[in-house]
Order: C-alpha cells, then sequence, then structure tokens
C-alpha cells in the first residue's frame, strides 16, 4: 500500500486515506467498487489511487470489462 503523507497538488498534510463505496457511470452505466481504498485531500479534493485501487477499478468497470480480454494480460497470479 502506497504511503502518501503530503498532497501531491498543494502540499497539504491533511491527505488521509479512505475507504468508501465507489460509485460511477460509464456510458450509461452504474458500477460500484465497494470498500475502494484511496487517498483524498479535504483541501484540494485531489484523489490518488494505489495499484490495488487500479485493479478494484479494473475489475468493476464495464470499461476494462469490455477492453480487457484475460487472454491478452499476462497470467496473474496469487502471491503465494
Ligand atoms: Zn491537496
Amino acid at each position: 500500500m502506497l504511503q502518501i503523507t503530503i498532497c501531491p497538488t498543494c502540499l497539504s498534510d491533511k491527505i488521509e486515506k479512505v475507504c468508501r463505496n465507489w460509485t460511477d457511470e460509464v456510458a450509461g452505466t452504474t458500477y460500484t467498487v465497494p470498500n475502494l481504498e484511496y487517498y483524498e485531500c479535504p483541501i484540494c479534493g485531489e484523489k490518488i489511487y494505489d495499484r490495488a485501487a487500479m485493479q478494484k477499478f479494473e475489475a468493476h468497470s464495464p470499461v476494462f470489462a469490455k477492453k480487457a480480454k484475460p487472454r491478452t494480460r499476462l497470467a496473474q497470479r496469487k502471491a503465494a
């Protein structure tokens, strides 16, 4: 997990990790990413997603689901 203590946009140290259900709409399709962890800056509203959050996006977003076929990607192995 990323450790972010300073907002890269406004340099505030108030940025903090939050865990929320993320709901968005793409091309008329609403999707929800449950328990998404990301950093949010209360000062400027900047949001920062780490790799784990991006993978959650990909797993739930209809956009990624259409674009990326599993076959075209490297095998995803779970860490032992
Ligand atoms: Zn900020």
